[in-house]
């Protein structure tokens, strides 16, 4: 994935140096030269991080800075700040304003590669964690069964298996409740809907079907137990 990369700077030469070297990192860049256009070219364009020149004409960038910070179309995108050794910068003002590192002008370009890597990085580790995050609660386990919520997908093994939207339906509801004993009536309530007009039967069929395609001769009718008279359970330890 070729990241994108937002200068805004207004001096020529460090523009074109920036530019130069990034595009040689495979990054893609687009460059601006003031404030305004920054903000503007941010929210339409989301690139992945901003470089941001603290001395520019009109908006300085520190209310560039604070603006992007405070629009929800932009402030998760990194600030890395631009400065020149000879400006006062107050780095713990533009901390404050939400800018996520900043690079002190004249810097080395292996540098500027090395910190806009890290600052990346760290957005990467982030997303990965709160994929990861939503996929746990969209995945119930019981067994050796693995069953998305959110995909309507059921494997077993890791391999997936074939299930009609009822059978799925079952399953899961046991699953949710692995180890608590399900009545007829409440599995019929819970996959068929109140207004179904049916009897528990239904429930014994499909929960027969189920238990072909997911049960084998050695735990047959135990990883989903009967329970005389009130309902099935789902039991994780006497999955084979
Ligand atoms: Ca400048």
């Amino acid at each position: 994935m070729n990241y994108k990369i937002l200068v805004i700077e207004d001096e020529l030469h460090i523009q074109e140096l920036i530019k130069y070297n990034l595009e040689k990192n495979s990054y893609k860049v687009a460059v601006v030269d003031n404030g305004l256009d920054g903000i503007n070219e941010a929210i339409a364009n989301s690139p992945d991080l901003i470089l941001l020149d603290l001395m520019l004409p009109g908006l300085d960038g520190l209310e560039v800075c604070k603006r992007l910070k405070s629009d929800k179309r932009t402030k998760k995108i990194p600030v890395l700040i631009l400065t020149a050794k000879s400006e006062e910068f107050d780095k713990v003002l533009g901390l404050e304003l939400g800018a996520d590192d900043y690079i002190t002008k004249p810097f080395s370009v292996k540098e500027l590669v090395a910190r806009i890597r890290a600052r990346l990085r760290r957005v990467d580790e982030h997303e990965d964690e709160r994929k990861a995050q939503e996929e746990s609660t969209n995945i119930i386990r019981v067994g050796n069964i693995e069953i998305d919520k959110e995909k309507y997908e059921a494997k077993k093994f890791g391999e997936k298996l074939v299930l009609t939207l009822k059978e799925f339906e079952l399953l899961k509801i046991l699953a949710e409740n692995q180890g608590k004993v399900l009545t007829r009536d409440f599995l019929l309530d819970k996959v068929w809907g109140y207004d179904y007009i049916g009897e528990t039967r239904t429930v014994d069929v499909h929960i027969r079907h189920l238990r072909q395609k997911i049960e084998n001769d050695e735990n047959a009718n135990q990883f989903i137990e009967t329970i005389r008279g009130v309902g099935y359970r789902i039991n994780e330890n006497n999955e084979m």
